[in-house]
């Protein structure tokens, strides 16, 4: 006999997490299901740098250090963060010869402090440790080291199973990541557009030296580098993570990152590297769920999402999604109807507001064509983390300086609106090429 629930949780990242305690809280009766041993344990690749004094999946993150409370004023949520800290004032963007766009001038915000930092560096099992606290102390039945692999609606209720056995819930929220089995199994994937494999190695290291110690760092390699290459100060004290980042199986991330490393413009920041722990991902990334709800399952988080929805996103729309399911059953509307909310708000405020997705442009051009257009950044732009405010930073500073790119060489801009008139079927078409979609 399956063990009855209002409400089941699968997956105990950020989004699963913040479910369950909501629910916990609001009184339901809750299983967080994890196939982690450890669920605070970080084991797959993460920066653990989370943005805040912006806007930012239509909130204005903010950390009281003093109270130790990550604050969502938008909407109403105080999270728990007592782990330690680093400031983090702006992203710093190299071209393949070291022309550098810069948003957040790092020694000047350096110099104003808390109130000018973007994001800050911090340890997530700490802060999934707090969360995990609150989830125990409500009530919750915590379940892990086992794999939910199966999911089945009977009646009016949802099963879900792993290999010892069944659990049965009104509700399922699926938060199990971005190679989510739940949205495989209930044939999401079939209908998302697949935009490619990531593969992506982390190392955590010392020894590195780059010119803006409290910027998170993306070097644009050039045409023989990998797709991504970035880095960012972690938590402790002379500590780095360096992420390198591919869609074809065929690149040796490993060779890649030396590539990069060796290039005459970055390899002083690298003399004295040594890498201290090593973690990885590999992901299959798909276009947005539009509508995450199928037979009482709701995809929350990185499961509905592409890429990657982030910590603070995560926990939103875990927070959002436990709601909508504490109302539905409030209101005895044990259906889609009950959960509106979360449709709605998934819909409107996070798949039309942050669609990303129309690939890079930068990867139409050739190595010199990025450097000089780098080269035309000569102001830092306004400090930000947030990728969709960088995306209208570096549009705004575009639109600018496009009559000097017109005069001076046309035939970039060329490129760049033959980039623009692109189907996503074209942009994505090589990385569908060398993926593995797993539908
Ligand atoms: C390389 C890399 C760097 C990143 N850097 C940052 C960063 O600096 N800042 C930031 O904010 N975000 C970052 N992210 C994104 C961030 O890690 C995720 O967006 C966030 O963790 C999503 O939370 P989630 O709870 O939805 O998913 P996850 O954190 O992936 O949690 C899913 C959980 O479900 C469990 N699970 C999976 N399948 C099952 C199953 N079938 N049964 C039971 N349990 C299951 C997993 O073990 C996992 O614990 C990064 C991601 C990557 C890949």
């Amino acid at each position: 006999m399956a063990k009855k629930y209002d409400l089941i949780v699968i997956g105990a990242g950020p989004t699963g997490l913040m479910a369950a305690k909501v629910a916990g809280e609001n009184g339901l009766k809750v299983a967080l299901i994890e196939k982690k041993n450890d669920i605070p344990k970080v084991k797959r690749a993460c920066g653990e740098v989370i943005n805040i004094n912006e806007y930012s999946w239509g909130d204005f993150i903010n950390f009281n250090a003093k109270r130790k409370l990550l604050n969502f004023p938008v909407n109403g949520i105080s999270v728990k963060y007592e782990g330690p800290y680093k400031n983090i004032y702006g992203m710093y963007t190299y071209s393949p010869s070291g022309q550098c766009i810069i948003m957040g001038d790092c020694s000047e915000a350096g110099k104003v402090g808390d109130a000018a930092r973007k994001g800050i560096a911090i340890d997530k099992e700490i802060l999934q440790r707090g969360l995990l606290e609150d989830v125990q102390k409500n009530d919750v039945e915590v379940i892990q080291g086992t794999f939910i692999h199966e999911v089945e609606k009977k009646g009016e209720t949802v099963t879900v199973r792993d290999d010892s056995g069944e659990y049965e819930g009104v509700f399922v929220i699926a938060a199990d990541g971005l190679n989510s089995k739940m949205a495989q199994r209930l044939e999401f994937n079939k209908e998302r557009e697949f935009r490619g494999t990531l593969r992506c190695l982390f190392w955590h290291v010392t020894g590195v030296e780059p010119p803006a110690p409290d910027a998170l760092i993306h070097v644009m390699g050039g045409k023989e580098a990998p797709a991504l290459f970035g880095m960012c100060c972690t938590h402790r004290e002379g500590e780095y993570w360096i992420a390198v980042d591919d869609f074809s199986y065929k690149t040796d991330l490993t060779k890649g990152a030396d590539y990069v490393m060796k290039k005459d413009a970055f390899s002083p920041w690298f003399k004295k590297l040594k890498i201290i722990r090593t973690t990885s991902c590999v992901g299959n990334l798909y276009s947005p769920v539009v509508e995450p709800f199928r037979d009482n399952v709701l995809l929350a988080g990185d499961a509905a999402y592409s890429p990657q929805i982030s910590i603070n996103g995560g926990m939103i729309c875990g927070w959002k999604a436990a709601n909508s399911v504490v109302l539905a059953l409030l209101e005895g509307k044990r259906n889609k109807e009950g959960v509106m909310s979360y449709l709605d708000w998934w819909k409107k405020d996070i798949v039309e507001r942050f669609p990303y997705g129309g690939g890079n442009f930068m990867e139409s051009l050739e190595d010199s064509e990025i450097d000089y257009l780098f080269s035309l950044f000569k102001e830092p732009l306004p400090g930000t983390l947030d990728p969709t405010t960088a995306g209208m930073h570096m549009q705004k500073h575009m639109m600018k300086i496009m009559p000097v790119i017109s005069d001076e060489h046309p035939e970039i801009l060329e490129k760049l609106k033959a980039f623009q008139a692109k189907t996503s079927e074209e942009i994505y078409a090589e990385r569908q090429k060398v993926g593995f979609p797993n539908r």
